[in-house]
């Protein structure tokens, strides 16, 4: 046998093997023609895998080029779901343990952000000390360190979901679900309320990664 792989791995196996043991390390490029000839397959079956790889998002898009996705995918990925529970644990907390005075703080912060409705980055910040003033009324100081790791690598993402189109307004709903829930003492609400507004801030990231692609696909 002169070939040194077996018979039945196609161009789309040889790839994602050469990804899974970091012989291609996330941001490296991968070049159509230069692939061919490592692994001794035509074009086009290249081509066809590196489409099928992009779709599955482990290729992303680098200009024209495409590259391994970056591990700033998946720690985004990861950080929305630690984020979320962590988050949310906030909120279930904040039902049993704020103080009236720090239930009030919530209300009035909702109350002062709606004048923000049409300024994205005010609302941005105003939207982290929102969720500050819910991590401190958990009354575990633990958890408030946690998060304030979550939130610092949050700040590496580059953009602010709250910009999308339709973000600022359902935020501010968001956060008044969960500003009622915790009025209510409703920890169970709170906690879901809470999870549920991360959730839906990550589909808004999701998609405007989404559109990110489209619009160089578009170009090139
Ligand atoms: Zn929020």
């Amino acid at each position: 046998m002169t070939d040194h792989r077996p018979p039945q791995k196609d161009a789309y196996d040889l790839i994602l093997e050469a990804i899974d043991s970091h012989t291609y390390r996330p941001g490296d490029r991968l070049v159509e023609s230069e692939l061919a000839d490592r692994f001794g397959v035509s074009r086009t079956p290249v081509r066809e895998a590196l489409q099928r790889l992009e779709t599955q998002s482990l290729l992303t898009r680098d200009g024209r080029s495409l590259i391994v996705a970056s591990l700033d995918h998946t720690q985004m990925s990861e950080l929305y779901v630690v984020r979320g529970e962590l988050e949310g644990l906030a909120a279930k907390l904040a039902a049993h343990h704020a103080t009236p005075e720090e239930v009030r703080v919530l209300r009035d912060m909702l109350d002062q952000d709606r004048t923000l409705v049409d300024n994205p980055e005010a609302l941005s910040r105003a939207n982290r000390r929102f969720h500050k003033q819910i991590h401190l009324a958990s009354h575990n100081r633990f958890l408030v360190r946690q998060l304030d790791l979550v939130h610092r690598s949050m700040a590496l993402l580059a953009t602010t979901s709250i910009a999308a189109e339709g973000r600022p307004k359902d935020t501010l709903d968001e956060h008044d679900k969960i500003v009622t829930a915790i009025e209510n003492k409703d920890a169970d609400a709170a906690y879901t309320a809470l999870r549920d507004h991360i959730s839906a801030a990550y589909v808004t990231r999701l998609k405007l990664d989404a559109s990110a692609v489209e619009a160089l696909d578009v170009r090139f």
